[in-house]
């Protein structure tokens, strides 16, 4: 039986998740951005590192690495760039990466807009997306355009329906505040906001989400919405709605970014 577990790392700065896989004995971490508080969970719980998997090259993601491989000596599976000396295993789109000691399988999808090199992990029902999907938000187009921000949040909406994602970040609050803004009525989004302050009230993560709840909630997959291209034209005064989806995810992601 697998446990996925959050240990929440960078708190009050980042609000990093690092999410670790386990059977009980052996286990893989998720960008680990900070390595003291996942040394502490595998040794206090005996577990034996049998990856790491990285998503991109953001300190808060791989910070903690060099530190975890002076205690275990195991594979780096992340993306190719200069920035992660540390990766081992370089992998990008259309390759898997296979832990066989918990019988996991990921598909490796590249998906720029965040970051060039960003890549995220899917199978066995889940999803780890790094900085390109928060719950109810998505990661700052750092070193990217709309049109491949977008395009990459399109390739993770046509994922099935009921995979879980496993976001980086604890945003969902905000990011839900921010949503209300751009679609007041939707009723999903409204149960989302009860649901995560009920949550957050008892000190719980929001994640992990769901494909389908991003794609009822999140507005930057929603960008064909109409409720959400009126209210982006009445915040940006815009006499006309934005030539394409592309270009309403750019005016929300401008717009939450000074939000
Ligand atoms: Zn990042």
């Amino acid at each position: 039986m697998l446990e996925i577990v959050p240990i929440p790392a960078l708190t009050g700065t980042y609000d990093n998740y690092i999410w670790v896989v386990h059977d009980g004995t052996h286990a893989i971490v998720v960008d680990p951005g900070d390595a003291a508080p996942v040394l502490a969970y595998l040794q206090a719980q005996r577990l034996a590192l049998s990856a790491i998997l990285v998503t991109h090259r953001h300190g808060d993601h791989i910070n903690g690495i060099p530190k975890l491989l002076e205690v275990y000596n195991t594979r780096v599976y992340g993306p190719r760039s200069e920035l992660i000396p540390t990766v081992t295993h370089h992998i990008g789109e259309g390759d898997s990466v296979d832990i066989a000691e918990l019988g996991l399988h990921f598909d490796i999808l590249h998906l720029p807009g965040h970051l060039p090199e960003h890549i995220v992990y899917v199978g066995n029902g889940m999803l780890f997306c790094g900085d390109m999907l928060f719950g109810c938000a998505c990661g700052k187009m750092f070193v990217g355009t709309p049109q491949e921000f977008h395009h990459s949040l399109q390739r993770l909406a046509a994922l099935p329906d009921e995979i879980k994602v496993y976001c980086a970040h604890e945003y969902t609050e905000s990011n839900i505040r921010f949503a209300l803004l751009c679609e007041p009525s939707n009723v999903a989004l409204q149960q989302r906001q009860r649901d995560t302050i009920a949550l957050r009230q008892q000190d719980l993560p929001t994640l992990p989400s769901t494909i389908a709840l991003e794609k009822a909630t999140n507005p930057f997959m929603r960008c064909n919405q109409p409720e959400i291209i009126a209210n982006v034209m009445r915040h940006f005064e815009l006499t006309a709605p934005p030539a394409d989806e592309a270009a309403v995810f750019a005016a929300l992601r401008a717009w939450r970014d000074r939000f």
